[in-house]
């Protein structure tokens, strides 16, 4: 059959996209992937749409695909968070499209051969088999914390780690099959192994180990965890084939805030593990999330987030809107009005931007290695091994190179070179 994913969100969400296709084309399937038009629906037995429940705006997006594709009465299933956390929403847009949850992926097949019929399955990861220069390799599912504005613990629930040696193996496959950017990625990376006695550290350390020429990069870590491995995780950032880079989603500079937010660490924790780590890895790339807009936060507390980006300088800062989603404990709250959160989320972003073209404009002159990962239409990028995003300037490279390069310019999104 012929088969067509499309997928909104995260990257655990397109591992788990990579999961189903790797199942569908071991069974003999068709697969395609990217953003369906609908003239060309009809040239699909099958769609399957890995959706996401974390903001509004994308479930709008999502919804309205789904009844125009059910309008033509494709054969649709639907997975991913918003189909785990909110199917009543789903079945009112589509009848007849079949739902898996999050935590079945796995069983795809099943969905796609008669009722009845049941395909042998086995766990996560160990369907990953990626030939592409990055491979997404999904670790654990779920989380230990119950953060109040977050809709994506009640679709994925409790935590529950893989075993260390299927995460292995499908990270050696993927290296033997071409992959060079190995990116370990899960809900909460920083919880991994809190189930089976072991961390995120610990997975890092022995997967570094691993032989092949391949870069390790380390997903999205809540800093409540950090303390109970803190050196061993650095320890782990200083292998060779570790990026030099953490994502930290910090969320917001008030202590109030963080409390309402249930996140279990304090702005001083933040500024503690920020100095620390830099310290220990110098130039080490550190991103963060913040939301604006969480309904208990004051002028004020929202002054203290700005105050504490000014002070930490994350190397990149993701801005979200608070959004209010069905489960989350903040949506009951009296919100903020929508107008106040644009123009506080505007401002930050505002300055965010500033504070960024000035962190890479420091690189200028920097000579160092870059492996090329994209080539779009020409223009081609890459990153370092602090991954930092680095365009290239020429024409003669493709996905895969590796090449020596010289910072000659910089823009908010990445540095700019040219090869030497
Ligand atoms: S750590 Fe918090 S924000 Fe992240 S998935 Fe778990 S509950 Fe949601």
């Amino acid at each position: 059959m012929k088969v067509f994913i499309e997928t909104y969100g995260c990257t655990l969400n397109n591992a788990d996209s990579d999961v189903m296709d790797n199942i569908l084309q071991s069974a003999g399937h068709t697969i395609d992937r990217g953003t369906l038009r609908l003239n060309d629906a009809g040239k699909y037995d099958y769609i399957i749409l890995n959706t996401c429940t974390v903001k509004k705006p994308t479930e709008q997006k999502i919804i309205s695909k789904l009844e125009r594709l059910s309008n033509l009465n494709k054969n649709i299933v639907v997975t991913g968070c918003l189909a785990s956390a909110t199917p009543n929403i789903v079945k009112k847009a589509s009848p007849t499209a079949k739902i898996l949850k999050t935590s079945e992926t796995i069983k795809i097949l099943n969905t796609l051969v008669p009722e009845g019929q049941e395909v042998p399955i086995a766990e996560k990861p160990s369907f990953i088999n990626s030939n592409g220069i990055i491979a997404r390799i999904p670790i654990s599912e779920g989380c230990l914390s119950s953060c109040s504005f977050c809709e994506t613990k009640y679709a994925r629930g409790p935590l529950k780690s893989f075993d260390e040696n299927v995460i292995l193996k499908a990270i050696s496959r993927s290296i033997n099959n071409g992959s060079y950017e190995i990116e370990l990625t899960s809900q909460d990376i920083g919880a991994y192994g809190a189930d089976k006695k072991t961390n995120i550290a610990e997975l890092a350390l022995h997967a570094a180990a691993l032989d092949g020429d391949f870069m390790l990069r380390i997903g999205m870590l809540n800093p409540e965890h950090l303390h109970k491995y803190l050196d061993s995780l650095i320890e782990a950032l200083k292998q060779d084939k570790v990026f030099k880079f953490l994502h930290l989603p910090i969320q917001s500079g008030s202590n109030k805030i963080l409390k309402d937010m249930q996140r279990n660490y304090t702005t001083y924790d933040i500024q503690y593990y920020f100095d620390y780590i830099r310290n220990k890895i110098p130039d080490i790339t550190i991103s963060t999330d913040i939301i604006v807009g969480y309904p208990t936060e004051s002028i004020k507390d929202f002054k203290l987030t700005e105050e504490l980006l000014f002070g930490i300088k994350p190397t990149i800062t993701n801005i979200s809107k608070f959004w209010q989603r069905p489960h989350a404990k903040a949506s009951k709250l009296q919100q903020i009005n929508a107008n106040e959160i644009k123009r506080r989320s505007t401002k930050l972003s505002r300055e965010i931007r500033e504070m960024q073209v000035l962190q890479y404009n420091n690189f200028k002159g920097l000579r160092e290695e870059v492996v090329v990962t994209e080539n779009n239409n020409g223009l081609v990028s890459g990153r370092d091994i602090y991954y930092r995003p680095v365009a290239v300037l020429s024409k003669e490279l493709t996905v895969g190179d590796k090449v020596t390069v010289e910072i000659v310019d910089s823009s908010y999104a990445c540095m700019i070179s040219k090869p030497i």
